[in-house]
C-alpha cells in the first residue's frame, strides 16, 4: 500500500466520493491485500489456490466474491498457518464469548491506518481541538487502542479513570468525571445503563456528574433510538453516538443524524450474506463478512464474524457516501424461535414501546434444547399496569407464543451477553 494511502490530508475528502470511485478504490485495496496475503500467509495461499484464484489476482468484485468465506474454526484449525510473518508486536485476544478466542496481532502500520477512522468518528461526534476526552479504560479492544492517538492528533487532551468498566468502578468513573470535567466521553453502553440504573436507587446525581459533557461515544451494544434518547435525557448530555466494530477489522460510527452507523469504508470492506454465502439486499439481515483493507497485522479476507447485520437502504442525508450498516448482535445474543432468529435488539425495540420499561434490563431465555416455539423474555422489575408487551412481541416478531418473566427486585448486570439459560436466574426454560 502506498505510504500516503491513509494520510490525514485526504481522508475527509474520501467521505464524499461518489460510490463508483469509492468501489474502484476499494477494489485496488482488495487486490493489494489479496496479493500480500498470498505472498506471505500460507493459509490463504493454499485456500485460494484450491479455489482457483488466478496468478494475476483479482480482476473484479466478482473474482473477490468467489474467494471462500472463512470462519474462526478455519483459523483455529490452521493454527500458526494463518498468521502473517509481518504481524505486529502487540497482541489482542478476542473476547471468546463464542468459544476459543483468537489472538490477533497489531503493528505500527495497522495502528496508523485505524487511527484515521477513529479521528473521523470522533469528529462526527463533535470533538474539537482543545477539548478534554475521558476515554474508555482499560483498552481491551483493538479499536479502543487507537483512541488516545486520535484525541492527541485532533489537538485534545486525554484522561482515564482507574479501573475497568465494571459495576465496582462506577465511583471511580464519576469522581474522574467531576474532577476532569471532560466535554467528550467514550465508554460502553452497558456501563452507562448500569450507572443510570444505580442512580435510580441510590442518591446519585448523574446530571451533575455529567455536567458539561457534550458527546458520549458508546460501544458494546447496538443502541435502539429510544435507548439512545433515554441515555441522553437521563445523563443530560448533548448527544450519544453509537460506535461499533469487530476485532477483525470492521469499524463503524454514527454520524450526527444517527441514521444507522456508517462503515469506515477506507479500512474495511463489509459484506452481508445468507446461509449459502450469497449477498443479501440492503435492508435484509444476514451474516457479517469482514475484509480488512490493510496489508498489515493479522489478515482477514472474507471472514464470517458470526454477527447478524444489515445494510441500511439509500444514502444518508449527512452527505457522507460511506454505506451504513447495523450490527444487531452475535448468535449468542439471539435465540431461535421456530424458524426465526430473534435478537435481543428486536426484543428491546418492542419492550421499549412501553415508556415505563425503558432502561430496564431485558434478557432472552434460551431453551435448553436450543430451539423452542415460545419466546421467553425476562424483564427487570414488576409488571406495569396494562402492559401489552407480550402481544407486541408476538405480532411484531411473528412468533406463536411470547412469555414474559418479571424479575421483580432481581438485578442482572448490564453486559454484552443478552441471552441466558433460565436456570441462572431460577426460572424454567420454555
Ligand atoms: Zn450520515
Amino acid at each position: 500500500m502506498p505510504e500516503t494511502s491513509h494520510a490525514q490530508d485526504w481522508f475527509e475528502e474520501i467521505e464524499r466520493w461518489p460510490s463508483a470511485r469509492l468501489r474502484s478504490w476499494q477494489l485496488d485495496r482488495l487486490r493489494e491485500v489479496v496479493a500480500h496475503a498470498r505472498a506471505n500467509v500460507s493459509f490463504y495461499r493454499s485456500l485460494w489456490s484450491k479455489a482457483g484464484l488466478r496468478e494475476s489476482g483479482l480482476d473484479s468484485f466478482d473474482d473477490f466474491a468467489r474467494l471462500p468465506i472463512i470462519t474462526k474454526q478455519d483459523l483455529l484449525k490452521a493454527r500458526g498457518g494463518w498468521a502473517n510473518p509481518c504481524d505486529g508486536p502487540v497482541g489482542f485476544s478476542t473476547r471468546g464469548t463464542s468459544g476459543e478466542p483468537l489472538l490477533l496481532w497489531l503493528g505500527a502500520t495497522e495502528e496508523e491506518i485505524y487511527i484515521a477512522p477513529t479521528m473521523r468518528g470522533f469528529r462526527w461526534a463533535g470533538f474539537a481541538p482543545g477539548m478534554t476526552a475521558l476515554l474508555m479504560s482499560p483498552v481491551w479492544h483493538r479499536l479502543a487502542a487507537c483512541e488516545t492517538h486520535a484525541i492527541a492528533r485532533l489537538g485534545g487532551d486525554c484522561a482515564f479513570f482507574w479501573g475497568s468498566l465494571g459495576p465496582d468502578n462506577m465511583d471511580s468513573f464519576l469522581r474522574t468525571l467531576t474532577s476532569v470535567r471532560p466535554r467528550f466521553v467514550t465508554t460502553t453502553a452497558p456501563f452507562l445503563l448500569a450507572l443510570v440504573r444505580r442512580a435510580a436507587h441510590d442518591d446519585l446525581r448523574l446530571a451533575e456528574a455529567f455536567r458539561g459533557v457534550e458527546s458520549i461515544v458508546a460501544v458494546g451494544l447496538p443502541l435502539t433510538p429510544r435507548m439512545r434518547e433515554f441515555l441522553r435525557a437521563r445523563l443530560q448530555v448533548g448527544d450519544v453516538f453509537e460506535r461499533s466494530g469487530t476485532q477483525e477489522g470492521a469499524a463503524l460510527d454514527d454520524c450526527r443524524l444517527h441514521a444507522t452507523p456508517h462503515i469506515h469504508e477506507d479500512v474495511c470492506y463489509l459484506e452481508v450474506v445468507d446461509a449459502d454465502g450469497a449477498p443479501v439486499a440492503a435492508g435484509e439481515r444476514g451474516r457479517l463478512v469482514v475484509t480488512k483493507l490493510a496489508a498489515a497485522g493479522s489478515i482477514f479476507v472474507r471472514y464470517d464474524t458470526g454477527d447478524i447485520a444489515a445494510f441500511a437502504t439509500g444514502e444518508c442525508e449527512c452527505g457522507c457516501t460511506f454505506r451504513r450498516l447495523k450490527i444487531y448482535g452475535r448468535p449468542e445474543s439471539s435465540v431461535m424461535v421456530g424458524e426465526r432468529m430473534i435478537t435481543a435488539y428486536d426484543v428491546r425495540l418492542c419492550v421499549e414501546e412501553n415508556p415505563a420499561l425503558l432502561g430496564r434490563n431485558v434478557l432472552l431465555i434460551r431453551d435448553r434444547s436450543g430451539a423452542s416455539e415460545v419466546l421467553t423474555v425476562a424483564i427487570e422489575g414488576g409488571e406495569c399496569d396494562g402492559d401489552d408487551t407480550a402481544d407486541r412481541l408476538r405480532s411484531r416478531l411473528g412468533v406463536a407464543r411470547a412469555r414474559i418473566v418479571w424479575l421483580g427486585g432481581l438485578r442482572i448486570n448490564w453486559g454484552f451477553r443478552q441471552v441466558i439459560d433460565g436456570r441462572e436466574i431460577g426460572i424454567s426454560n420454555g
